[in-house]
């Protein structure tokens, strides 16, 4: 084949990549587009967005290294299913190459633009790179996919260990890429402008080099991980989600990593990818998901909560302090712990008996690394809606999370520092302090800080109501 190109979606990097690696190999010359989804970009509703400034930056280190070898990226603009036809006409390109996307929309675009392409008399190739494994590659005894985890992780590891020193690299010799030069290129024109957003301070360094470089410090930490992952202020996750969701780095070299050695840091590191395969699985499976619960009977309840409290719950007002702490750093940089997001979600579903798929939409416009497979899932988990859910009766106490999680208060006092003349004990329930102790706090509660909006022991009994009345 003599030209073929490799479009880039959401596997923004030039190492370890199955398309770009195959494209390189088959043809005498490779063309690398990226094309902004107007279809995406316009259902953001701020305009002022640090995912749009990551896509930016990833495109421009990748158009660094085509500039040495004297090649470029194509930046397209506009529906996806019109733009790459264009391209592959306007240089004469013979072949399409991409991985695959397992999001609803994604899916059904592919598939258009699939079409356009066999009508034109062109080949396309589509890869899987984006988890390890996909679709039926495990099933369970019946030849069906899995909708529980563990059984679901155990024949992952088991087939994955058949094949373990086989993970595979993708090797990109940029040797064969098309000579060419970009007169609008991601690096001299004005792209944000021209898709209508504007630069935002980076709140991660965006590229592959700092995703590889994140990997790297993360060794020191994952030996420790089965224990720290769960306390927020330790900060020993390897916060590499908003870098996997681009594509910076790939799933193989989480994967490497994570079987470097055989303790229980690393496994239960590997087990968090597993999850992040699951999920794909799922969405891919049951695209019906994205808007519908799992179990359908979850679809009858009535959720009896306020807008006023959802409200109260995005601006990390409720009066629940490790809550608040959550959702305020959410606001402030785009990013969650996984613990405080089981926190926050089940206290929306299930304390403030609001609909999951509401948290889900706030999560989706404010999380830096948001992925509708694992959004989808851990809001559908905590909801207790979704595959392999916890029992809608378990119930998070919003209290004991805080004093098992965040025993000293630390990251309560980083994102709420009203609060930060409280005991260790008392920060997690001020408002059961006396006046005394609030004043030499110098916080009052009602005034400095809000009264809890809701009780959690009667809202506790109002949604093992509102569940069981579905049943
Ligand atoms: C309500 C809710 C919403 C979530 N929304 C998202 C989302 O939009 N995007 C997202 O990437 N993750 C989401 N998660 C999963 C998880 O919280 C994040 O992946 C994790 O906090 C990212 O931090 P990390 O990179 O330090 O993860 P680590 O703990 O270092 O884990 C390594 C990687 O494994 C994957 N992973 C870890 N936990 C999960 C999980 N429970 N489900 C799926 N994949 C997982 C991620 O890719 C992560 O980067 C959500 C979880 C919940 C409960």
């Amino acid at each position: 084949m003599k030209r073929a190109l490799c479009w880039v979606r959401r596997d923004l990097r030039l190492h370890d990549h199955y398309a770009l690696s195959e494209a390189l190999k088959s043809a005498d010359e490779v063309y690398i587009a990226f094309v902004f989804d107007n279809l995406i970009l316009d259902k953001l509703h701020s305009k002022i967005d640090p995912r749009v400034t990551m896509i930016v930056d990833s495109l421009k280190e990748m158009e660094k290294t085509l500039n040495l070898h004297s090649s470029s990226l194509i930046i397209a603009y506009g529906n996806p299913t019109e733009e790459i036809p264009k391209i592959m006409k306007e240089h004469n390109i013979d072949a399409l190459f991409f991985n695959r996307d397992y999001e609803p929309y994604a899916k059904t675009r592919d598939e258009k633009v699939q079409k356009t392409m066999l009508d034109l008399g062109l080949s396309v190739f589509t890869f899987k790179d984006h988890v390890f494994y996909e679709k039926n590659e495990i099933l369970n005894g019946s030849q069906e996919i899995y909708k529980v985890f563990t059984p679901y992780k155990n024949k992952w590891l088991e087939t994955f260990r058949s094949q373990e020193e086989h993970i595979p690299l993708y090797n990109c010799l940029l040797k064969k890429l098309a000579p060419f030069k970009n007169s609008k290129s991601i690096l001299s024109h004005n792209w944000m402008q021209v898709i209508g957003f504007q630069e935002t301070p980076a709140v991660l360094v965006a590229g592959s080099s700092a995703a590889l470089q994140r990997l790297k410090d993360f060794e020191e930490y994952i030996d420790n991980y089965k224990e720290a992952r769960d306390i927020p202020a330790l900060e020993q996750t390897s916060n590499l989600s908003s870098y996997i969701r681009l594509g910076n780095l790939s799933i193989r070299d989480m994967i490497r990593l994570s079987v470097e050695k055989d303790n229980s840091g690393y496994q239960t590191w590997l087990s968090e990818i597993i999850w992040r395969d699951f999920y794909h699985v799922i969405l891919d499976a049951y695209p019906l998901v994205e808007k519908k619960c799992f179990r359908p009977e979850y679809d009858k309840i009535k959720w009896l909560g306020s807008s006023k409290d959802f409200e109260r719950w995005c601006e990390g007002n409720t009066g629940y302090p490790l809550v608040d702490a959550a959702m305020r750093c959410l606001n402030l940089t785009g990013m969650m712990h996984n613990r405080l997001r089981m926190v926050v979600a089940s206290f929306l579903t299930k304390t403030l008996l609001i609909d999951w798929r509401l948290g889900e939409k706030y999560f989706a416009e404010k999380l830096l690394d948001y992925d509708l497979a694992a959004n989808n899932g851990g809001w559908q988990w905590s909801a207790s809606t979704g595959v392999d859910a916890q029992p809608y009766f378990r119930i998070f106490n919003p209290y004991n999370q805080s004093e098992k999680f965040d025993p000293k208060g630390i990251f309560i006092r980083q994102w709420c520092p009203e609060l930060k003349g409280f005991s260790d004990k008392s920060i997690h329930s001020p408002h059961d302090t006396e006046v005394d102790e609030q004043f030499i706090a110098g916080c009052f509660i009602g005034k400095d800080y809000p009264h809890p909006i809701v009780g959690y022991k009667q809202q506790r009994e109002r949604a093992l109501s509102m569940y069981k009345a579905v049943k």
